[in-house]
């Protein structure tokens, strides 16, 4: 079984922005709500593969964010599971609360803490999702298992069913009846005759997913002036000074003190503004005054010096998979 995954790397940007606004922010929380959103939407996956553990001596490949482009336009499924003999479709749904799907004006309701949030029917969602990826193989031209579409309810704290006692579609199911709808999927599909190769189909659709390139700052209508710039403290998150004697940085909240503190500060920029820094731009954002030691604080970090025109910049190098763990506990 295939499985490789961390926090998104759109998460994690949104994280470093909401943790360096400005305070008071008019977008704090619109941007909050996004965070929630997603961190949602990345918990449920990960509940989801507690689920997928337990078909670990099947034959499958599991996708995660597949988003392909076609015609022009995306489309994403949360999570297709590739077997011998059929695929899977699933839309993986981390919501609380009670949930009402009307399939005849196909419409979700959700009802929490006395509001109601409307959505699509998310099987009018996953039956486009398979006819979109149907096409998308067919011109391909590569041969394919049937398709079939799960929705999977993945939070213990939530209540669906059909509104004004419609019956449910059988495709809507708990994150707990998972592995024995699997299995019935399999059972039904046994007839089914194979003449296709689902390692190279998966391998095909796994390059060819193009992954969602979050641009935030635009979105939000941010720039360097909605920052508070500045070491923050992995403590208490107050401001951090520069302890020049010591070669410290210390927290004038809660006294922690850190040789290393600046490499967070560097990480949230990376993933704010990108990759490329200049001297100046450190100095603002670390609140530091001196050239040569922001230089040496650079250097520490392993950057590449590039030459930007007539100016110059350092390249940061990050690993989205190891190196933002610190934003986790923001989630
Ligand atoms: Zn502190």
């Amino acid at each position: 079984m295939k499985d490789a995954q961390g926090v998104p790397s759109g998460l994690l940007k949104l994280l470093a922005i909401e943790k360096n606004l400005k305070g008071n922010h008019p977008r704090t929380s619109l941007i909050r709500n996004e965070v929630g959103v997603l961190s949602a939407g990345y918990h449920g996956e990960n509940e989801m593969n507690y689920y997928l553990d337990m078909l670990m001596d099947e034959k499958l490949i599991a996708l995660r964010n597949v988003r392909l482009s076609l015609m022009g336009k995306f489309f994403e499924i949360d999570l297709l599971i590739l077997t011998p003999t059929f695929m899977l479709v699933t839309e993986v749904k981390n919501l609380t609360g009670v949930v009402l799907i009307d399939h005849r004006s196909g419409r979700m309701f959700q009802h929490i803490n006395s509001k109601e949030k409307r959505y699509r029917d998310p099987i009018l969602q996953v039956d486009s999702q398979a006819k979109q990826l149907e096409y998308f193989l067919k011109k391909k031209g590569v041969r394919f298992p049937p398709i079939h579409q799960l929705v999977v309810f993945v939070n213990r704290n939530v209540h669906f069913k059909g509104y004004d006692d419609q019956k449910l579609d059988d495709r809507i199911i708990s994150a707990y009846k998972f592995p024995a709808t699997f299995q019935e999927i399999k059972r039904d599909s046994s007839g089914v005759e194979v003449n296709w190769n689902i390692a190279y189909l998966a391998e095909m659709l796994e390059s060819s997913i193009i992954p969602k390139d979050y641009k935030w700052l635009q979105y939000f209508e941010l720039n360097y002036g909605d920052f508070e710039p500045g070491v923050k403290c992995a403590e208490c998150s107050r401001k951090m000074f520069r302890d020049y004697k010591l070669k410290n940085w210390v927290c004038c909240g809660c006294g922690y003190a850190s040789h290393w503190a600046f490499v967070e500060s560097l990480k949230d920029f990376y993933l704010i503004f990108g990759d490329q820094i200049t001297n100046r731009q450190a100095r603002w954002w670390l609140g530091v005054e001196s050239d040569s030691t922001t230089r040496r604080l650079l250097t520490k970090i392993g950057t590449e010096h590039i030459r930007r025109g007539k100016s110059s910049a350092f390249k940061m190098t990050f690993d989205f998979g190891n190196d933002f763990n610190y934003l986790r506990r923001r989630m």
